[in-house]
């Protein structure tokens, strides 16, 4: 069995509890207006086109983007890793793109790292027909679920999608055991009105306890891979998220988790 991947992140201390190795799944059914990974939206192999420095001179050259994966192989990194793991409490994290969008491997890889008792986390847009979700979710130890915009019309506007079909799966997710951290992405004017941040809070208030909430404050670095894959970024004139308001931002929050943590 094989997947397509664009990156796998050792010692990762952002996607989970612990030193985890992230396994970052190519294709993503959105178009996050503010995406850092937009090297996952084409669900192949890409080769671009790049330049790198000779002394005073640029040189072009070509760079792929994207890579196949086994089982066997995905497995023996996580093996290889797993000193860490068990040392720091960690374990694996599917995360892409849309891991989602690669179901049957996803879900082959987290019944190997069960069987190798390895903890494992799947990151998420909630995007995926409600069967998929459903399966995946059951087969993972923690999901981080992302909760952007929670206006319909909004939503499409930046993501390209309607929410509804995200919304129903994390109703469904809250009435599940599984452990969630919930993920919002702070982005000016886009998800940190004061309707959308209202809004998040009052679905918060009316699940199951959450262990813990991640803002995830807009940074540029995302824009050089824009440009390398040919793409247009909408938010290039947007400047990194002000420290204040994430620190507003995490009080207004702090009530409704034990952990509200700023970045990741
Ligand atoms: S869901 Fe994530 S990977 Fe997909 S476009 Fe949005 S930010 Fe990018």
């Amino acid at each position: 069995m094989k997947a397509i991947i664009f990156d796998i992140r050792s010692f990762s201390v952002h996607d989970g509890p612990g030193i985890r190795t992230t396994f970052f799944f190519k294709s993503c059914p959105l178009r996050c207006a503010w995406c850092h990974n937009p090297e996952s939206h084409h669900p192949g192999i890409q080769k671009v086109t790049g330049t790198y420095k000779i002394g005073q001179s640029s040189v072009p050259c070509f760079k792929q983007v994207g890579e196949i994966i086994t089982l066997n192989q995905a497995i023996s990194k996580a093996e290889a890793d797993r000193l860490f793991y068990e040392e720091s409490g960690g374990g694996i994290t599917l995360s892409g793109g849309e891991p989602l969008m690669q179901a049957d491997f996803v879900i082959a890889l987290l019944e190997a790292a069960h069987q190798l008792d390895i903890h494992t986390a799947v990151d998420t847009s909630g995007y995926a027909p409600e069967s998929v979700f459903k399966e995946v979710i059951t087969k993972t130890d923690l999901v981080l679920f992302d909760l952007k915009i929670m206006e319909d019309a909004q939503h499409k506007k930046f993501t390209g999608k309607s929410n509804r079909l995200i919304l129903e799966n994390f109703k469904w997710l809250m009435r599940q055991k599984t452990e969630v951290i919930i993920r919002i992405p702070l982005i000016e004017n886009i998800t940190d009105t004061m309707q959308n941040l209202e809004a998040i809070r009052a679905v918060l208030k009316s699940t199951k306890a959450i262990p813990r909430i991640d803002l995830l404050p807009y940074h540029q670095t995302a824009y050089n891979k824009y440009k390398q894959l040919d793409l247009t970024y909408g938010l290039k004139q947007l400047p990194n998220y002000p420290i204040e308001k994430q620190q507003q931002i995490k009080t207004y929050f702090n009530d409704l988790a034990p952990v509200v943590s700023i970045g990741a």
